[in-house]
């Protein structure tokens, strides 16, 4: 089989969707609706969407117009300066005009309830989530006639007589080639990808699990092959984005996020973090990832009855596993497979040290400085003693939502080599592209995959037209 379109744009997610959605808007406004868009995407139409189908997609925005206070900062900051400001700061001059955009496609935004019952920043969502802003890009996209191929996986970039000609795909008839003028890689991280984890992470990945379908996707193949034709490398490439989640569930994101009102404990019944050292958004990742370092990878949240008194506790709990609950420590030793001995000192010790220095009352939705001094490690906010029983506890393992490691783009999303000159026809947007250091700076991965994407779209479309 072989087969002609002008722009390839590789997985349907928010970012590809934006690019193709901006790339066809651009040729109908210059009138050169006669260039031809493709969609590919790996998975069934029914799965279309790849991690934007899965999440609640928030985004940093204080509103529909306005990015977080200290945006360009934090990101900077968090990345402990390794983040390519200039693409930082496009990010945030035109977040506002990406959500009008989304807006005019039908897409709806409030400050809806998050699973952070504690926050630092305001955080704005696409009504329905990314499930619904990916259908909505996904019709508009079709309806424009551009055809979204499914079930055709990208494997690699074809180059003849120097000069980017096509890619070649497997479907379930076989391998083809397409020939094009111009691509967009959008087609996510490596979470799907069990190999290249393994080559980029430090620690077991057989136990890390992707937070949700969406991941499984997403093997890597857009990364390697723009590394193989000289793309440079950008992204911390043994991170990636991480959140606590109950293993017992099949939900996606299926979290729990009530540890600051706890304890966290290993499999050695032992205390190894300060649950409550911050709000929890600005926690839960570097958390998560701890539990790579424990036992078994495992940890267990222990909460008493009065998690279940604090407002919207629920907004927090993503599993549908009902906790395991348990009259005396030795009881839940003995159920969650813990020591017994063990466990029960860790929580007299804990609740001694709340019960001598608990000062102010205990205020769940902002740091309320009820500190547990005197054991480490310590707990700096939320340090109530564990005694309205029966105690709660869910076991945790850290999850996967996406990779850091990714290819190295200029503000025009156009691909850069390694001497950061632009390479031809070839350009990427959303979580394929570096851009991550450290510790994430939340509710800025959507966004980047709308902004970019449509840069992305607007920028391919003009190459072609240029290129005749
Ligand atoms: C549960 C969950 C919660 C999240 N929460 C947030 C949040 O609140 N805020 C936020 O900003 N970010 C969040 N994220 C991260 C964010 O959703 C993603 O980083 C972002 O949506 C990625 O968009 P993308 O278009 O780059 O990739 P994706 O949405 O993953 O799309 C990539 C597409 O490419 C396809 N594909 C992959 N390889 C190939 C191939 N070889 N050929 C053809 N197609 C291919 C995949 O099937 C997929 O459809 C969350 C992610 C998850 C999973």
């Amino acid at each position: 089989m072989e087969d002609h379109y002008d722009i390839i744009v590789v997985g349907a997610g928010v970012a590809g969707l934006s690019t193709a959605l901006a790339g066809v808007e651009q040729l109908v406004e210059a009138g050169t609706e006669d260039i031809s868009i493709a969609v590919l995407e790996r998975s069934s139409r029914e799965m279309r969407g790849g991690s934007s189908r899965w999440t609640g997609a928030y985004l940093r925005m204080a509103d529909g117009s306005t990015v977080s206070d200290n945006f360009i900062e934090d990101m900077m900051a968090f990345s402990e300066g390794y983040s390519d400001e200039k693409i930082v700061r496009r990010l945030a001059a035109e977040a506002p005009d990406a959500l009008d955009w989304l807006g005019q496609q039908g897409v709806a935004f409030e400050h809806l309830p998050t699973i952070f019952l504690t926050a630092a920043r305001p955080r704005l969502l696409p009504v329905g989530g990314g499930k619904a802003v990916v259908e909505r890009l996904a019709d508009k996209v079709e309806s424009y006639g551009v055809e979204i191929l499914y079930e055709t996986a990208f494997q690699r970039l074809v180059y003849e007589d120097g000069r980017l000609a096509g890619i070649e795909v497997g479907t379930p008839q076989g391998t083809a080639l397409l020939k094009t003028k111009a691509v967009v890689l959008a087609s996510g991280g490596f979470e799907g990808n069990p190999e290249m984890l393994a080559r980029y992470f430090p620690h077991p990945v057989h136990r890390l699990r992707n937070i949700s379908p969406g991941g499984e996707h997403n093997k890597g193949e857009g990364i390697e092959a723009a590394l193989a034709v000289g793309a440079k490398p950008a992204g911390e490439f043994n991170s990636f984005h991480a959140e606590p989640v109950d293993p017992r569930s099949r939900m996606p994101e299926a979290v729990v996020m009530l540890f600051p009102y706890g304890i966290l404990v290993n499999k050695l019944g032992v205390r190894f973090a300060d649950e409550g050292e911050e709000t929890i958004d600005e926690t839960y990742e570097r958390i998560s990832r701890s539990f790579l370092t424990q036992p078994g990878q495992t940890a267990y949240c222990i909460c008493d009855q009065r998690v279940f008194e604090i407002p919207n506790y629920h907004h927090a709990l993503g599993t549908d596993a009902e906790p395991v609950t348990a009259a005396t420590p030795e009881e839940l030793a003995e159920k969650l497979g813990l020591p017994k001995a063990a466990l029960r000192d860790t929580i007299e010790n804990y609740n001694k040290a709340c019960a001598q220095n608990a000062t102010a009352a205990f205020l769940p939705l902002r740091k309320d400085g009820n500190a547990a001094r005197g054991i480490a490690p310590g707990k700096s906010n939320w340090a109530m003693p564990l005694t309205k029983l029966p105690y709660v506890a869910w076991p945790l393992v850290c999850s996967i939502v996406f990779t850091y490691g990714g290819i190295a783009t200029d503000t025009e999303s156009q691909v850069l080599d390694r001497d950061d000159r632009p390479i031809p026809g070839l350009y990427a947007a959303g979580e394929i592209t570096g851009l991550y250091y450290g510790k994430y700076p939340g509710a800025t991965s959507f966004l980047r995959g709308a902004v970019y994407g449509r840069i992305a779209g607007r920028n391919a479309a003009n190459f072609v037209a240029d290129r005749g």
